[in-house]
């Protein structure tokens, strides 16, 4: 099997170390890829490979918009040609099933598109400034930030690359990115592409290996510009700590402990069915997962029924045949999710559906948990407070409006959010109250392009996507020109 290398200032380089890791396929515990395992040295390397080629050589930081969204399409469409072959590789990285793994691959493809038009549009703006200093021109342009180091996780492991590096790219940054050590398959493949299509040597640099090793490096050196971090909040703290040395900017996208509030007037089969993508899309393995369904006490008993029912028809096994649910990422995480089980059954909460692992069929092999729901849940419970980062929902009950909103915002955390209810002007009313960066109204987790994602609270600061994700990777600079007469 061939080792997966690093790339560093346009070379595929193995690491210092001379270590390698094991990639293994959650759905069935085999080996599917060996990559280099990088150090803190490995990480310099690339760090002084992109610092040379933005404050040094500037090749990219100098094309003109419509230049860099020529290399943006065409990034596109080289992931377009191997997208049967890069969802695959998700498929067995992460154990999506394949279906969801391809949705994730159009995205991508949608994610450079939609950056490459949007470097081309108007940007910066004129000022109608005072002429207490005579008369005056005052303008602004945007520029990139510089050297940006981007890490990432591996729910989503080609499409969390791409909203970083897709942005980053557009505005002219030069990188250098770690995917996750749990799913980098896809990334490695990214990079190729990048190689493929002639990005200026130095551009972008990729560095696989394990977080504090190499995140460290980034978070830390005073030669990065910006650090952007997808991940857990725990992680971000950490960054964000190790980032003071020189003040670099830093974006982070962290976790979340979703509210899903359902009216008694929702629709039961509409409301039910989102709730179902809320949590078990993706093995519940999604940050904006909606983990905590806060319920209109009248219209609980019918709701959760109903939920039990889908609940349990969810069909699960290896990502390639295309299941409902796929496996959990790595057996370390399998446990953590049963060990969060087992805390929520001595805290009182009531099982009504799952609670173990997997094992039936082929699936005795592999990282499997069901479809879980805890009944009779209170505030103060483990299960409600933290993220579990897996299948299993939280169900608690409401009266009043008011009293919705306040068990919705009882956490520490603000990424995301849903009402469900017939009653638009309610929707409306309860939604706005909500202290979370993605919401919706009677449905759960579509997400797009074009509209900014990112958390309150402690689930980050800034925001992904859209015309926000791009602003994020630039610099804003004022230029004052003096119009007196004989200046210019
Ligand atoms: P994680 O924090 O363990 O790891 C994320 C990345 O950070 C990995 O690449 C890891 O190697 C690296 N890392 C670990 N320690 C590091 C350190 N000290 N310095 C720098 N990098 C370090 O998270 P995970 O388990 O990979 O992902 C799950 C988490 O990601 C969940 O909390 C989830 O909510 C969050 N997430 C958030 C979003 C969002 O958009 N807000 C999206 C996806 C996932």
């Amino acid at each position: 099997m061939e080792i997966k290398k690093n790339y560093i200032n346009g070379e595929w380089v193995e690491s210092v170390t001379g270590r390698t890791r094991d990639i293994i396929c959650p759905s069935n515990e085999e080996r599917i890829g060996i990559t280099t395992e990088s150090s803190a040295a490995d990480a310099k390397q690339a760090i002084l490979a992109a610092k040379s080629a933005f404050y040094e050589t500037g090749e990219w930081r100098r094309t003109c918009g419509q230049v860099r969204a020529d290399y943006l399409y065409k990034i596109a469409s080289k992931i377009e040609q191997k997208r049967d072959e890069l969802a695959k590789m998700d498929t067995l990285d992460n154990g999506k099933p394949l279906r969801e793994a391809q949705c994730d691959i159009e995205d991508a493809v949608a994610c450079f598109k939609y950056y490459a038009g949007l470097i081309t549009k108007p940007q910066g703006g004129v000022y109608e400034v005072n002429d207490g200093f005579g008369p005056m021109h005052s303008y602004c342009m945007h520029e990139p930030v510089g050297v940006c180091a981007q890490i990432t996780p591996w729910n989503y492991p080609m499409l969390m690359s791409v909203w970083k590096l897709a942005p980053a790219l557009a505005a002219g940054n030069c990188i250098v990115f770690k995917p996750s050590e749990n799913a980098p398959l896809s990334t490695i493949a990214l990079f190729e592409i990048f190689d493929e299509v002639g990005l200026p040597k130095g551009t972008v640099n990729l560095v696989l290996g394990n977080g504090p090793e190499v995140g460290n490096e980034f978070s830390e050196s005073l030669d990065v510009d910006m650090i952007t971090f997808t991940g857990s909040t725990k992680t971000g703290q950490a960054i964000a700590k190790n980032a003071v040395g020189n003040l670099k900017k830093v974006g982070l996208e962290l976790g979340g402990k979703s509210p899903n509030i359902i009216f008694a007037d929702a629709d039961l089969e509409g409301a039910v069915e989102w709730a179902m993508i809320g949590i078990f899309f993706n093995a519940g393995q999604v940050c904006s997962a909606g983990s905590r369904i806060i319920i209109e006490e009248s219209f609980k008993d019918v709701f959760v029924k109903r939920l039990i029912e889908r609940a349990n028809a969810i069909t699960i096994g290896p990502g390639m045949e295309n299941p409902d649910m796929g496996a959990i990422i790595t057996k370390e995480q399998m446990n953590k999710i049963l060990s969060y089980i087992e805390t929520a059954k001595e805290e009182g909460a009531t099982l009504v559906c799952g609670g173990a692992r997997y094992t039936q069929g082929e699936c005795a092999k592999g990282f499997y948990i069901r479809p879980t729901v805890f009944d009779q849940c209170t505030s103060d419970m483990k299960i409600v407070r933290e993220e579990v980062f897996g299948p299993v929902v939280t169900i608690q009950t409401f009266k009043t409006e008011e009293e919705a909103i306040a068990l919705a915002n009882d956490t520490p955390y603000g990424l995301a959010g849903a009402v469900f209810s017939t009653d638009g002007a309610r929707a409306l009313r309860v939604v706005k109250e909500i202290r979370a960066g993605i919401t919706w109204i009677n449905c759960y987790n579509p997400t797009f392009n074009e509209a900014p994602w990112g958390g309150y609270k402690m689930s980050g600061w800034g925001r992904e996507l859209s015309v926000h994700g791009l602003e994020e990777y630039q610099e804003v600079k004022q230029i004052n020109i003096n119009l007196a007469p004989g200046t210019i």
